[in-house]
């Protein structure tokens, strides 16, 4: 083996140096605290069955943008859609407090691009499990949106405004929440500030965004560690089926790490992927489209360089027919497998 020159010894010494990440500012995370402490306000006003439908039904809905919204859409740009439909995929994501659709995405395309390496901004095998999780949402490193990462959507005025102002939507579903639990519980929407309305609102609405907030953060921290990885994808990122069924397909980390812009993370028929389920069903009533597929070479490989040899492969076996000028070449989407 051929011996490294000192610019390579640096250079590798350098790839493993954790950046300088701050402490959070406990008066700055009080809404974030405060967040987490609301559910215990049940002890006071008790909790219904309603309330509890509604905790598990806001948890399965909202989880939902999450994945299809700020994750697959705004950070992969995995599908499209029309303008009037990409606000109301932000701002029902925004309904999970998780701040800024475009906050969001540009952080986590900031995580594929140097993941598992110092400029990760939450490499669980760099800055360790607690980090991982909350400690860079709630240290002050991370707070800003770097508007030049997401220059692809930040150009839409609307979604700047939503992202500037990222809790309208949780404060307006909070409201709807609480009068809807008045409604239900104490029989008029008007017992809002009773028993009846706030036992909806700290069960339905705060527990509900504290079990996001975590199985959100999870993908983060859990599944850059435990699970099984079928793809060589030079990171730590892991496989799921548990986490898959908890954050609505999500827990295929590994797959999405290998091959990011797919719609689908679960890449065969086996693993469960509810929120490409619904991406589908979105597809099929026209409110989206072209949800990009995983292509056959990708899927059949063990890393990159194994990709390349089966696409040459595969091209071999089925050499496309050349294409003529007036006719549009196919979609990508009939030549991988969506
Ligand atoms: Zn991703
Ligand atoms: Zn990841």
């Amino acid at each position: 083996m051929q011996a490294l020159t000192n610019k390579e010894t640096f250079a590798m010494a350098q790839a493993v140096v954790p950046e300088v990440r701050r402490k959070p500012v406990l008066k700055q995370e009080i809404a974030f605290l405060l967040i987490h402490l609301m559910p215990l306000g049940a002890i006071w006003t008790g909790a219904t069955f309603f309330d509890w439908m509604v905790c598990i039904f806001l948890y399965v809905f909202r989880m939902f943008w999450v994945t299809a919204g700020y994750h697959r859409y705004f950070a992969h740009r995995s599908y499209s859609t029309s303008r009037w439909f990409q606000f109301v995929i932000a701002f029902m994501a925004q309904t999970t407090a998780q701040k800024g659709a475009l906050w969001w995405a540009a952080h986590h395309r900031h995580h594929h691009r140097h993941s598992d390496t110092p400029a990760d901004p939450h490499s669980m095998k760099i800055y360790g499990f607690w980090y991982s999780h909350v400690g860079w949402i709630v240290g002050p490193d991370f707070k800003e949106t770097d508007y030049k990462v997401i220059g692809d959507y930040a150009k839409y005025p609307e979604l700047v405004w939503l992202n500037k102002h990222y809790l309208v939507p949780p404060t307006i579903l909070a409201i709807a929440v609480t009068a809807l639990g008045a409604w239900v519980n104490g029989g008029s929407p008007l017992l809002m500030f009773t028993s009846a309305g706030l036992s909806t609102l700290f069960i339905g609405f705060f527990l509900s965004t504290v079990i996001l907030y975590h199985g959100t953060f999870s993908i983060n921290s859990i599944m850059h560690k435990f699970g099984t990885q079928r793809y060589e994808s030079n990171d730590e990122s892991r496989n799921s089926i548990w986490l898959a069924l908890l954050t609505l397909g999500e827990g295929w980390h590994n797959n999405h790490h290998y091959y990011e812009v797919a719609a689908r993370q679960g890449f065969f028929w086996w693993e469960i992927d509810i929120t490409y389920y619904i991406l589908k069903g979105l597809q099929s009533v026209g409110l989206i489209w072209d949800l990009k597929g995983v292509p056959k070479h990708i899927l059949h490989s063990k890393n990159k360089k194994h990709a390349a040899e089966l696409r040459k492969q595969y091209e071999a076996q089925n050499p496309r027919p050349p294409v003529s000028k007036e006719i549009k070449p196919k979609p990508a989407e009939e030549t991988i497998e969506a």
